[in-house]
């Protein structure tokens, strides 16, 4: 018995479940059948003759219990006699064969038409009958309507007590489910295998040994760790990632020998991290001194309370961040200039606000050029962008040791951030430097230019701590630089405020310029003498698209306080040359006269445009009337002189308009080369009403007259007042009584239809 049961036991091993049930069966079977003991005694076996294995005599038939004992079994089992005749099989072997009509009788060749090779199974049998040598777990195959079954065959010889062998018992197990599981696990070990050989990642494993106990202070594991992991298992591009030729030249090592987590810290990142990494980037120099970026992550095996391993995986990230740098500079910087953006500049501001201490004091500094427009205009644009980027590197260098930021907002527009400043004035003295070095000369295309600029400061904290309203303050400083031409100035809350209005208008008068929204109209000049039309004032209009009518008084001013005054002058000092030499040759005898802003007095530019356009549409000077208010000339009276003086030079005669509203004496004005004065229309107004302003105009043309000046009143709107200046020796009179300002085709049909006339040029025919 006990042979049968170690015998079943042994035999059946491969298969858990059958073994335990067996086992367990065998057992049932053995309390139930102690009684009869003898009535199995065949099958008796002592251990020491387990080597030959042979069964004694096998006979079933008569013996119930057996019967029912090798029913019960997960196993097929069947007896051959010594002819390999199948002579009996138990309740598997029947359900197995069911098909054919009762299996004894039969060979096994003739039942086991599914089976791989059956003769050389039944060979196999008649082998063992033959020898009395057993054959243990050797695996067989049946192949039924493409259904795969495995078993897991033992054919164990049995003997007459004498050693005859009589036949030999088939056990059978099922083992195709361990079959089909083993099978799928060479799969995925291999599939495992190839996976990890080929990953483009380093695979890795660590083993900790002895395990780190987690639930030391993280410090501590993160020392431990540091010391007993080792590696244990990679593939080839962790080899290649860490300079090694071999797989087998990292393994073994330490962590902190080539690993791919090798300091503490990120060790520590990992404990506290509950034993995860994720995408840790660190940095290592390859053999041949380059810097690699790689990029681990990591997680821990933890096994009762102990780290014993960590697998993970590096990879090289060095490319992808060398294009993640130059995207973040190329989003980062001005293209032009190289010189960092908006976005970096507000990054950096915000940096440093984040970052202040205490006292730290700050400035942001707003710097807007002054001629820039005009240098793309009149060089070209690539000489436009050579002068913005000398300009990056003049400032750069202004700025010397100082911390700072210079940076390029767009356009001719640059700011500097200083994060540490001393005070106030050191802001100050740094804006005025910035100031002088954009100011000296650049020499582009071989050609040498000047700009300006007006820089606005705001500071922090005294203004203002966050980024917009710095550049809110500093915008409205610069503001302020630019209409006070004071070149530099530090936020005054007293500033005007920004009105969005004017700002929008300054906009769109460059446009309006450059796509001819300005229109002139001419208001007729008489002389008094012989009432005929001597000549035209020239009046700039501005038709916008959508905002309609701008009146000049509403956008002269603008253009005077940004540098669109230069090119609204030059091209009001062009059509007035154009329309009156258009006039003169058809055959009127007149001038025409237009009016000059103070920073155009000052501009060099004036004279050399003036004689090109004289000379371009063939206008003698005298036929052009240059107006300049008192205040004008005030301001800087030297220089204005100067200029005055090449202004006449040309021939181009000077009035001072709006006279009497300034503070200038006539003992000045005598020193200019001015031929006549044009008195402010708000004395003309009340001259009939007011002795005062009467008092004024007369005596205004007096004095006038005694210095050799012709004398004009502007703002004649009445029969009575036109009068009275004849009478007050006035020479010229101008106002809506003679007529409004009208454009030319106006004109045209206004001198048809009105009295007033204008001489007749002598045409040569
Ligand atoms: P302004 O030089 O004193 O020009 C005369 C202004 O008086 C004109 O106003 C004209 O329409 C107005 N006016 C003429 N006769 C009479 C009258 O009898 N009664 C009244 N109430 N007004 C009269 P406008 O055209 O609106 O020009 C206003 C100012 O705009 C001009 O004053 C001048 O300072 C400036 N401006 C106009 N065109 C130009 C220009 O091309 N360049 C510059 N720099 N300034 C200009
Ligand atoms: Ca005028
Ligand atoms: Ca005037």
């Amino acid at each position: 018995m006990w042979g049968l049961l170690t015998y079943i036991a042994a035999g059946n091993n491969v298969n858990n479940a059958g073994t335990s049930l067996n086992a367990e069966l065998i057992w049932f079977c053995m309390s139930k059948l102690r009684a009869d003991f003898r009535g199995i005694s065949l099958f008796e076996e002592s251990p020491t003759q387990r080597k030959s294995s042979q069964l004694r005599s096998f006979s079933v038939s008569n013996n119930r219990e057996l019967q029912e004992l090798l029913d019960a079994m997960h196993s097929v089992v069947l007896y051959m006699d010594r002819w390999g005749v199948i002579k009996h099989g138990n309740q598997k072997a029947i359900e197995h064969w069911s098909p054919l009509d009762g299996i004894e009788g039969k060979s096994f060749l003739e039942i086991a038409v599914h089976w791989d090779d059956p003769s050389e199974r039944q060979r196999e049998i008649m082998q063992v009958i033959r020898t009395g040598t057993p054959a243990w777990g050797v695996r067989e195959r049946e192949v039924n309507l493409g259904v795969e079954r495995w078993f897991q065959v033992d054919k164990v010889p049995t003997a007459e007590d004498d050693g005859r062998i009589t036949g030999v018992l088939l056990l059978m197990t099922d083992i195709t489910e361990n079959v089909v599981r083993e099978r799928a696990l060479r799969e995925s070990e291999s599939r495992y295998r190839a996976f990890i050989a080929n990953s483009a990642d380093a695979i890795w494993r660590y083993d900790v040994c002895p395990p780190v106990d987690t639930r030391l202070p993280p410090e501590e594991q993160a020392e431990l760790i540091i010391k007993r992991a080792i590696l244990v298992e990679c593939n080839e591009r962790l080899a290649r990632l860490f300079d090694a030729s071999h797989i087998n030249d990292l393994l073994g090592l330490p962590i902190h020998r080539n690993g791919s987590l090798s300091t503490k810290k990120d060790i520590l990142v990992f404990v506290q991290g509950g034993y995860r990494l994720e995408d840790r980037e660190f940095t290592r120099i390859n053999r041949h001194g380059e810097r690699n970026c790689l990029q681990s992550s990591a997680t821990g095996i933890i096994e009762n309370g102990f780290l014993t391993r960590a697998w993970g995986t590096t990879r090289d990230i060095t490319d992808q961040k060398r294009y993640i740098d130059r995207m973040e500079y190329l989003a980062t910087h001005d293209s032009l200039t190289t010189l960092p953006n908006r976005t970096l500049l507000y990054r950096r501001i915000d940096e440093a606000l984040v970052n202040r201490k205490e006292k730290q004091k700050m400035a942001l500094m707003l710097i807007d050029l002054d001629r820039f427009k005009e240098i793309n205009d009149t060089l070209g644009h690539a000489a436009g962008d050579k002068v913005l980027k000398l300009l990056g590197p003049r400032l750069e260098a202004e700025l010397g040791d100082t911390p700072g930021t210079v940076a390029r907002l767009g356009g001719d527009e640059f700011a500097i951030f200083l994060p540490n400043i001393r005070n106030t004035q050191q802001a100050a003295v740094l804006g005025h430097r910035f100031l002088d070095c954009i100011c000296q000369i650049f020499e582009v295309e071989g050609y040498r230019t000047e700009i300006s600029a007006s820089i606005g400061i705001s500071l922090c904290p005294d203004q203002a701590c966050d980024v917009s309203t710095m550049m809110k303050y500093a915008d409205v400083a610069m503001y302020q630089a630019k209409t006070t031409m004071k070149g530099v100035a530090i936020y005054d809350s007293s500033f005007d405020p920004h009105s969005p209005k004017r700002l929008e208008l300054m906009g769109a008068l460059g446009i309006a310029i450059r796509e001819g929204q300005l229109l002139l109209h001419f208001q007729p000049k008489i002389n008094l003498k012989n009432h005929q039309i001597y000549g035209f004032e020239a009046l700039v209009r501005w038709n916008h698209p959508e905002m309609g009518f701008v009146p000049p008084t509403d956008f002269v001013p603008i253009a005077e306080r940004s540098n669109l005054i230069y090119p609204l002058t030059l091209w009001v000092l062009e059509n007035s040359i154009k329309q009156c030499a258009k006039w003169r040759s058809m055959g009127m005898d007149i001038s025409v006269a237009m009016n000059l802003s103070a920073r155009n007095v000052t501009d060099d530019r004036l004279i050399t445009d003036l004689a090109k356009l004289l000379q371009e549409y063939r206008l003698p000077g005298e036929y052009l009337e240059m107006e300049i208010t008192e205040s004008t000339l005030m301001s800087d009276p030297n220089r204005a002189l100067i200029q005055l003086r090449r202004i006449n030079a040309l021939g181009v005669v000077l009035a001072i308009d709006d006279f009497g509203t300034g503070y200038s004496s006539l003992a000045y004005l005598k020193r200019l080369p001015v031929q006549s004065l044009k008195i402010d229309r708000s004395f003309i107004f009340n001259m009939l009403c007011d002795e005062q302003d009467e008092i004024i105009v007369n005596s205004t043309v007096n004095l006038a007259h005694n210095l050799g000046l012709s004398v004009v009143a502007e703002g004649v709107e009445c029969m009575e007042t036109y009068d009275r200046l004849e009478k007050l020796s006035c020479d010229s009179a101008q106002g809506y009584y003679i007529a409004r300002p009208m454009s030319e085709n106006e004109i045209c049909d206004w001198l048809e239809s009105s009295s007033w006339e204008i001489p007749k040029l002598d045409m040569p025919n």
